[in-house]
């Protein structure tokens, strides 16, 4: 049995839009696409008069390189969440078929379900064991056979947490037919372990997501990639939109990749993790702190005694941090990102000058 067989059969047998510029590339005189012969005013690139190449085999091929994987197990998508989806709309009949998530954890998974009317199975951290995973649990959840696609996040967000890879990799070898296991990378860059990357060969039902949104500073121009097994990448692009990336966002992309670049990202990653342990040790000796979980992302989850009443305080003084006390789970936590050293010293000051 292939992974392909969990795809919706109507998306597999789906032709998918041949766009212009996915027929032919730039010719001399390239007539083909009813484009502008003419850069726009202004536009200082001169290239944005004409469609951007779907996929760019340049930037498919960086990344690739980049996470040492081939290239056709890559798929650039217009932010991670275009490949979530993606994922869920080709796997997922609306109305019959399900994803797991593992609660608290980033909420695309189950809001682009919902969109696709896909029900969502929720396996939930153990929350006495540090926001642990629940795999016994997950062995369990999809055994229901309408589940498809299971979402995992490592290190997760908003927790910190980082799974054992062992066993993720166990439950993807159980669950060989039954379920595609994405494993959402977004803060692997700041995380000790090793991406999972290496390990999509052995195991077609294996995928793995990363984004250019944290690490690489590239929020705004909205890159992420999705690398899978070749038949999952083939089936996604049959309906991935005609043009999703931006010429400027493959620009930024491609720039972000260069040895350079990665070079001062590496360094800012370390910065942003020193800044974590800095304010781990902070958060540790205030009196109002009742708990803060071990992270290996650019944050820190914490509960204090009044969450919303700190969050608000912090908001008056021009310091935004995220509010989770609405989830029962996550009473009075809130979830403080890494920011550059005057930035994290800034709230390191109003921490302390705090009293509740
Ligand atoms: C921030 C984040 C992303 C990134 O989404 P983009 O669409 O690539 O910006 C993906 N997954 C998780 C868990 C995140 O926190």
């Amino acid at each position: 049995m292939s992974v392909l067989d969990l795809a919706r059969p109507e998306i597999r047998e789906l032709a998918p839009y041949a766009s212009a510029r996915s027929i032919a590339g730039i010719s001399p005189v390239t007539l083909n696409a009813n484009e502008s012969p003419w850069p726009a005013p202004g536009d200082a690139t001169g290239k944005l008069n004409r469609y951007p190449e779907p996929q760019p085999a340049a930037l498919v091929e960086a990344v690739a390189n980049h996470f040492a994987v081939d290239a056709s197990r890559v798929l650039v998508t217009r932010g991670s969440d275009e490949a979530i989806d993606l994922l869920i709309r080709a796997f997922c009949a609306a109305g019959r078929h399900a994803i797991v998530q593992c609660p608290p954890t980033f909420g695309m998974y189950a809001i682009s379900a919902r969109i696709q009317d896909a029900r969502v199975i929720n396996v939930p951290l153990l929350a006495d064991e540090g926001f642990g995973l629940d795999l016994p649990g997950l062995g369990l959840a999809a055994e229901d056979p309408a589940v498809r696609l299971i979402f995992l996040c490592r290190p997760n967000n908003p927790t910190g947490s980082m799974y054992e890879a062992e066993g993720i990799l166990n439950l993807c070898r159980q669950l060989s037919d039954q379920a595609l296991i994405i494993v959402d990378e977004a803060y692997m860059d700041f995380a000790a372990e090793p991406s999972m990357a290496k390990d999509l060969e052995a195991l077609p039902n294996l995928a793995v997501l990363r984004t250019f949104s944290k690490a690489h500073a590239l929020a705004g121009a909205r890159c992420g990639c999705l690398l899978a097994s070749p038949d999952v990448i083939s089936l996604l692009k049959r309906i991935l939109a005609p043009y999703p990336l931006p010429t400027a966002t493959i620009d930024a992309a491609l720039k972000a990749l260069e040895p350079e670049s990665l070079a001062a990202t590496q360094l800012q990653t370390q910065l942003l993790n020193q800044g974590r342990e800095v304010l781990a040790k902070v958060l540790k000796d205030l009196p109002y702190v009742r708990e803060q979980w071990p992270s290996e992302a650019n944050f820190i989850l914490l509960r204090v005694d009044d969450g919303p009443a700190l969050c608000d305080w912090l908001a008056g003084q021009g310091v935004l941090v995220r509010n989770f006390h609405s989830n029962p789970v996550l009473s009075n936590c809130l979830r403080i990102s890494i920011g550059s050293p005057p930035e994290n010293a800034r709230l390191a000051q109003l921490l302390e000058a705090y009293s509740p």
